[in-house]
């Protein structure tokens, strides 16, 4: 029984029904329904064993879990429903992860920024560690370790800037520690001084240069959300305003990956996502795809799984190849699997903007060319039945006016586009992170358009996408599509009768009522936090 336990709140600890796009629910507020109305649609429960150890578990704690075991410790991950059979009492140590502890980051902020109210990944994180049997623990002097993508959010200097965070951080006891950077390796070092009760550094900032080397990085040994499983690490275009780019890219080789695919696999998961922050790119030194390795990849991710979805890829890596993406499909497309899905990030439609901050992610083609570049994109996925979800950021320190209005202007391009765009607002994270979070209360007339824009096509697109998106088999899926159609519509109703409805060609700044202010929806107040 582990001595060292590993958890993250219930909304990661889900499958999301098979759907890891479904995942970005959990970055809502529970907004006019009860939150058990999210729960069902957004992350049911995840099934555990009779120990407690829930049968899929987010990637990253995978990972954590076997750079644990390979050192010999006894770790384990819990589902946050079952650590009162661990604490208080047998574990020492306690770890902790997270994409978004406190919804801080995109899109949850954008979400939190728009309705007041703190969204259900923030929600469920505080409910995690407040659970009594967590803080019996805490008094007696379990270590509470934190990491994650997000662990800058428990950071002191966070936990100082945001008061708010502050003080629930106290009332839990206080954080031992917080490790931000690719901890593989280095947890080790971590846990071994806290069951030895040796001194713990407050705050552990790694840097790319003590990325560790692919051989360094552990096999996972019990199976990931979904089935995702990465491929590489690191991206080199070098864009401002992310953190990704920051470290070394790194691709893993293919005996590796097999290596996981079959953990995955052992329990019959038959779906899965290939994970790096440009799939296209597998195998590459530079910006030039590479099709003796992607296609490879592709056809060994196929015989492991029915259906291989991709977590990223960026619009100039497809342009720079377009005609491997139909090899691509012809890999991946069978009886089994009609279409894929992938994250795309857009970001803006403005050259300019994309000069000032994120040169990078154009290369090799100009930045002139970026909105035609986008298009053609967009075209070129469909055609491959590529179904994407493209996000946009709102509020980057370098963004003008100009800017949005030519965002806007590459929405209405994208009107009959397959896929949901998502609009971001801007978080100070990779080379900008000294800079100031976007608010709601900074948005002006454009960039309200922009919201509205984008939630109008997400809204329509959506009701389309639902028949490709719910394919799988069983009982509930007639009622889980009519249940999610529902759900939409009750969104298109939200939005037409607040003003939030808005088809190309319309005014910019038409509307002119703060957006979504709390008189105007059918909420409680809740008090802002600032
Ligand atoms: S292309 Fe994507 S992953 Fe790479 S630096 Fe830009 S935002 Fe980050």
């Amino acid at each position: 029984m582990p001595e060292v336990v590993i958890t993250c709140d219930w909304t990661m600890m889900s499958n999301h029904h098979g759907k890891e796009f479904l995942g970005f629910g959990t970055t809502s507020p529970a907004y006019v329904f009860p939150e058990s109305v999210y729960q069902r649609l957004f992350f049911p429960r995840m099934p555990v064993d009779p120990n407690g150890f829930p049968q899929q578990a987010p990637y990253g704690m995978r990972k954590v879990e076997a750079s644990l075991l390979d050192a010999g410790f006894d770790a384990r991950i819990v589902h946050p429903s079952h650590l009162d059979r661990y604490m208080p009492g047998q574990a020492k140590v306690l770890l902790v992860s997270g994409h978004d502890y406190f919804g801080l980051n995109p899109p949850s902020s954008t979400f939190q920024g728009l309705i007041r109210k703190d969204p259900l990944n923030c929600v469920n994180f505080k409910r995690m560690l407040s659970q009594p049997h967590v803080l019996k623990a805490r008094e007696q002097g379990m270590k509470l370790i934190a990491g994650g993508p997000c662990a800058w959010q428990l950071a002191p200097a966070t936990q100082m800037k945001v008061p708010w965070i502050g003080e629930f951080v106290a009332s839990i006891g206080g954080i031992d520690c917080v490790v931000e950077g690719e901890a593989d390796q280095y947890v080790r070092e971590v846990v071994r001084k806290a069951l030895n009760d040796e001194f713990l550094p407050p705050h552990i900032v790694l840097t790319p240069k003590e990325a560790p080397k692919v051989e360094q990085i552990s096999t996972i040994r019990y199976p990931s959300v979904n089935g995702l499983i990465e491929i590489g690490r690191g991206c080199c275009r070098g864009c401002s305003f992310c953190s990704v780019t920051t470290r070394p890219t790194r691709w893993y080789p293919l005996e590796k990956i097999e290596a996981e695919l079959k953990v995955n696999e052992q329990i019959g998961i038959r779906k899965g996502l290939l994970h790096s922050d440009d799939v296209y790119f597998y195998g590459s030194p530079n910006v030039m795809p590479r099709e003796d390795k992607l296609l490879p990849l592709l056809a060994l991710a196929k015989r492991h799984y029915e259906q291989v979805g991709w977590s990223h890829v960026a619009v100039a890596s497809l342009m720079t190849k377009p005609k491997l993406l139909s090899k691509c499909a012809e890999v991946l497309l069978d009886e089994k699997q009609s279409w894929w899905g992938v994250e795309v990030g857009v970001e803006t439609g403005s050259p300019r903007l994309i000069t000032a901050a994120m040169p990078g992610k154009v290369a090799p083609f100009k930045a002139s060319q970026w909105p035609e570049l986008v298009v053609q994109a967009a075209g070129l996925m469909n055609d491959n039945h590529v179904y994407p979800a493209c996000t946009f950021i709102v509020g980057l320190p370098q963004e003008t006016e100009d800017d949005v209005l030519k965002t806007i202007d590459l929405i209405d391009d994208l009107w009959d586009f397959k896929a949901i765009l998502v609009p971001m607002f801007f978080v100070p994270l990779g080379h900008l992170k000294t800079k100031d979070w976007f608010r709601r209360d900074r948005v002006s007339k454009a960039q309200q358009e922009l919201l509205k824009r984008a939630l109008t096509h997400g809204l329509r697109q959506s009701k389309g996408l639902l028949e490709d998106f719910f394919d799988w088999e069983g009982a509930h899926t007639s009622a889980y599509r009519a249940t999610f159609r529902g759900f939409i519509g009750f969104l298109e109703a939200v939005a037409r009768i607040n003003g939030l409805w808005s088809e190309p060609n319309g005014p910019v700044g038409r509307i002119q009522d703060p957006l979504l202010t709390p008189e105007r929806l059918p909420i409680p107040t809740i008090p802002v936090r600032e």
